[in-house]
């Protein structure tokens, strides 16, 4: 299974392009609301649950220094966007009738609550779904690396990347039909090989404190709940 022991609480990491559906920018409805219920499916299981939800779908930081923005500038606008995906993705979760907080490194009052961990932990503990929004607040970061320290502040058991594969494979299966995936993965063969799993600096993170990655389809209807439960193929990044 994922973990040896049931998983108490886990971080849910997506990136933005998840949540565009078959456009190829911005929000689509229907799919925001497809992911919402596959995480509703692992509430529904007593699984205290974590999401970062990244932002390339509106504003990449890289992309936008590239044409001559300053790259904090674009990197803040890339953080901001985090939030419109938090805010949508908290709207289709409560619509399902399910406890939902956006918790923000940048505050911003109006919109959602600032980041206080031991306010984060309770909501967690209050069985609501903790949404951590604008990354770690900081240009030269990316989501990912958000997820992983979130996931270590909150003591997570695992962080729960959902992709458009089933894990993580020696070449991309897209466009490699003999592409082979891995069962396990050590932090170290991720960062050697340069596997696209997550960037450089969240993989040293959770490899310090012993968080295991677990790559999974996003696209397999039910993927998320019967990986908890034990079934289904993915990719386990550890040791
Ligand atoms: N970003 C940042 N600091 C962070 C997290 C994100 O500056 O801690 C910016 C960065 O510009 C990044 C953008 O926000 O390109 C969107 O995040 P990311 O690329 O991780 O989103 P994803 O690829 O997961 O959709």
């Amino acid at each position: 299974t994922a973990g040896a022991k049931p998983l108490k609480r886990v971080m849910l990491k997506i990136s933005g392009e998840a949540l565009m559906g078959p456009q190829g920018f911005g929000l689509h409805p229907p799919t925001v609301e497809r992911i919402a219920r596959e995480v509703q499916s692992v509430h529904e299981m007593g699984v205290e649950i974590c999401m970062v939800i990244g932002g390339g779908n509106i504003f990449r930081g890289l992309q936008g220094s590239a044409q001559g923005m300053e790259r904090t500038t674009a990197d803040y606008m890339g953080m901001l966007a985090t939030v419109m995906n938090a805010l949508a993705m908290q709207g289709a979760m409560e619509s399902l009738g399910i406890h939902t907080r956006v918790i923000s490194a940048i505050p911003m009052d109006q919109v959602c609550e600032p980041y206080i961990r031991r306010r984060a932990v309770r909501h967690l503990e209050k069985k609501r779904v903790v949404i951590f929004a604008a990354g770690t607040g900081n240009p030269y970061f990316t989501t990912d690396t958000a997820a992983t320290l979130r996931a270590s502040e909150m003591s997570c058991g695992a962080i729960f990347k959902g992709t458009k594969v089933d894990g993580v494979y020696d070449k991309d299966p897209e466009k490699h039909p003999d592409a082979v995936r891995y069962e396990t993965i050590t932090y170290d063969e991720v960062l050697q090989k340069h596997l696209k799993v997550m960037d450089a600096s969240a993989i040293a993170l959770a490899r310090e404190n012993g968080l295991p990655i677990i790559v999974f389809s996003l696209d397999e209807p039910g993927g998320f709940r019967g990986i908890l439960a034990g079934k289904g193929t993915y990719t386990r990044v550890e040791g």
